[in-house]
């Protein structure tokens, strides 16, 4: 039988397991996938048991990510480039490749949710410099962005984005109203948003009507910045439709199958938060 994990510490919070588990039924595969809490210093040990041919890999999540990037012997090119690896892979000869599938997941979430989205991406807003504001940053240079501007707490961490992408200007969230009124893409990257957090002074109203609104945070499934836009009349997309279609080429990869997401699945997870 394949088998699959997540590992993070603590881990009791993934839904991962619900939307592999989901697909495993859907598709009558005889997998498993399963949640393991691996402590920092257990990740190599964790490792050893994917060499040793026990699982066909999994995801990583918190704050396993930097050590795994490390501890992979390949990264595919994305990964590599994106500094990150959320995906690892068993190959045949037993050596583990990290993938990152946050790039995939936040495309495949608006292409889904809001097509059209990218038909003119002249001026794009990120809130945010994380990881996952790496590979959005690469995904948004894939649909041919105009200009990104990365607009960060900690100035110097939207500075080290401007190394992914020529497109890239870094700046501070209080030049969010100077850059409002042009932008055709807003997207929150920050951990703000979560449990109903807000940001203190955002003035979304700036916004013109065509601006897109996406937020990648998915607890609350409509955050005070989602709410802002529905109530301002700004097409908006949630977060959990990235969760979702970033789990897509893990599975693929581990069980041989390319899963959908389904509005079957999006209401069992929904049912979750
Ligand atoms: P990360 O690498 O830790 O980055 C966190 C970002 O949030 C940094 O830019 C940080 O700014 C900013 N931030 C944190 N607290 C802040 C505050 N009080 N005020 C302003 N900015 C603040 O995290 P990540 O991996 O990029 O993930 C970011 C969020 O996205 C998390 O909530 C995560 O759960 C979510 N996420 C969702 C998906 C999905 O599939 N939907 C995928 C990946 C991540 P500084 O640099 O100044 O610290």
């Amino acid at each position: 039988m394949i088998k699959a994990f997540v590992i993070g510490h603590p881990i009791k919070h993934s839904r991962s397991p619900l939307i592999h588990g989901h697909w495993l039924q859907t598709y009558g595969i005889a997998g498993s996938y399963v949640a393991i809490d691996v402590a920092p210093e257990a990740l190599e040990a964790h490792f050893g048991r994917i060499r040793a041919g026990e699982f066909a890999g999994g995801n990583v999540t918190v704050p396993l990510k930097e050590g795994a990037f490390r501890l992979c012997d390949a990264l595919d090119p994305l990964a590599q480039r994106i500094g990150a690896s959320n995906t690892l892979v068993r190959r045949p000869d037993g050596t583990i490749i990290g993938q990152n599938t946050d790039f995939m997941g936040f495309l495949g979430n608006l292409d889904q949710s809001a097509p059209g989205w990218d038909d003119t991406l002249s001026e794009v807003i990120v809130l945010g410099a994380g990881g996952a504001a790496r590979a959005i940053v690469i995904a948004l240079e894939e649909r041919k962005a105009g200009v990104i501007h990365v607009l960060n707490r900690t100035r110097e961490k939207a500075e080290a984005l401007t190394a992914l992408s020529p497109k890239v200007i870094a700046g501070t969230l209080d030049q969010f109203g100077r850059l409002a009124p042009t932008a055709r893409l807003m997207v929150n990257t920050t951990t703000i948003g979560m449990h109903g957090t807000r940001f203190d002074d955002l003035p979304m109203s700036l916004l013109p009507k065509h601006c897109t609104v996406t937020d990648i945070v998915y607890t609350p499934l409509e955050t005070p910045l989602l709410a802002e836009a529905r109530a301002l009349g700004l097409p908006s997309v949630d977060g959990l439709g990235m969760l979702l279609h970033q789990a897509v080429p893990g599975f693929e990869a581990w069980f041989g199958t390319r899963p959908a997401v389904t509005l079957e699945l999006r209401a069992l997870i929904e049912g979750t938060l």
